[in-house]
């Protein structure tokens, strides 16, 4: 091993990528190194990137979606072994003392550690992480198969079960990039008549090849009569941050139907109470999942066939994979491998 390893790193606030050569980090006690095979290009890595969430340690390297193995462990590390194929996302730790970690709400822990905020992501050879923000990969998964669920596959898995759609229910996903065309895939295996919502007719036919039913063309139709004469939606995932199609969304929902947003955006999303009490809607954000429910999403990914559609990049290559997710014209998710197309 090396004592220099590549990393991509942001000086300041939009600052442009740079891949530098920086100290191979060591894990300090409750912690693990884990060599980077694969890691996601997540839009929220953007946000981090333009200063979005305020106070941020700069350099930062982004990255939370990691796919690796372990290949140093920190003291006191028990249950984990050097080898080990492992997964970080979003959920980068917890610190299991607050109100929430001891109520069993640790997605909502007050010092949620995300990786590229609380320390050093993915768009490196190495990285470290506290032990409770790792997820075991099945052996059925690749690298680059795995390091997309840690965010973008447990955000929308989780957020579709815990909704009280039941199978045959009438679901609508939002937008289909990166989330939305894994949540069209979840939705149709949980068995959900699932509509996909976008904008022109050209994503039609391959939001029919990931499980739509349905398809609504937001740019020719209206988007709540559409949704409405397939008898409403009992959910609508909105993967995209458009609150204005958010706002649309929600008079297309049925009786105790749910607008759920996990697409971020900073603009208000517009809705008079008038349109929530009548049918009793409710509106309601989702953040990802903790480590577990990343394992478990995985889980899930193989027993159904679930799979995110990668364009895979050289880590050297993390600048262009960052424009191509701004400019919108990845397929689906941006995946970097340290190794080029290997991993
Ligand atoms: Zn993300
Ligand atoms: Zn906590």
């Amino acid at each position: 091993m090396t004592s220099t390893m590549r990393a991509v790193q942001v000086s300041e606030v939009n600052a442009p990528l740079r891949v530098v050569d920086l100290p191979q980090p060591s894990p300090g006690p409750g912690h693990v190194r884990i060599a980077v095979e694969a890691c996601g290009v997540c839009r929220t890595d953007a946000d981090m990137v333009q200063g979005l969430f305020g106070d941020q340690p700069f350099p930062l390297t982004p990255g939370h979606e990691i796919a690796g193995r372990i290949d140093m462990l920190g003291e006191g590390v028990e249950g984990w072994a050097i080898g080990q194929r492992v997964a970080v996302g979003w959920f980068g730790g917890n610190d299991g003392t607050c109100r929430e970690c001891r109520e069993g709400d640790a997605i909502n822990c007050e010092h949620l550690q995300v990786p590229g905020l609380a320390y050093q992501g993915g768009y490196a050879e190495s990285v470290v992480v506290p032990v409770s923000a790792l997820a075991l990969i099945p052996d059925e998964l690749s690298f680059v198969e795995a390091a997309p669920m840690g965010c973008a596959g447990v955000t929308v898995f989780n957020g579709l079960r815990q909704t009280s759609a039941q199978p045959g229910d009438l679901v609508g996903v939002l937008g289909i990039g990166g989330l939305g065309h894994l949540a069209l895939q979840f939705a149709d295996k949980m068995g959900f008549d699932t509509v996909a919502i976008a904008r022109g007719s050209d994503k039609e036919e391959s939001a029919r090849q990931l499980g739509a039913r349905h398809y609504i063309d937001d740019d020719k139709q209206d988007m709540a009569e559409a949704l409405q004469a397939l008898g409403g939606a009992k959910v609508v995932m909105a993967t995209v941050g458009a609150p204005a199609a958010m706002s649309a969304a929600i008079d297309g929902l049925r009786a105790r139907g749910e607008l759920v947003a996990v697409g971020v955006s900073p603009q208000k999303i517009e809705v008079s109470p008038v349109q929530l009490i009548t049918g009793e809607k409710s509106l309601h954000g989702h953040a990802s999942g903790t480590s577990e429910e990343v394992e478990e999403t995985m889980r899930f990914a193989v027993q159904s066939g679930v799979r995110c559609m990668s364009e895979v990049m050289p880590l050297q290559d993390a600048p262009q994979a960052y424009d191509s997710m701004m400019a919108g014209t990845v397929r689906y998710r941006g995946v970097l491998t340290p190794a080029g197309a290997a991993a």
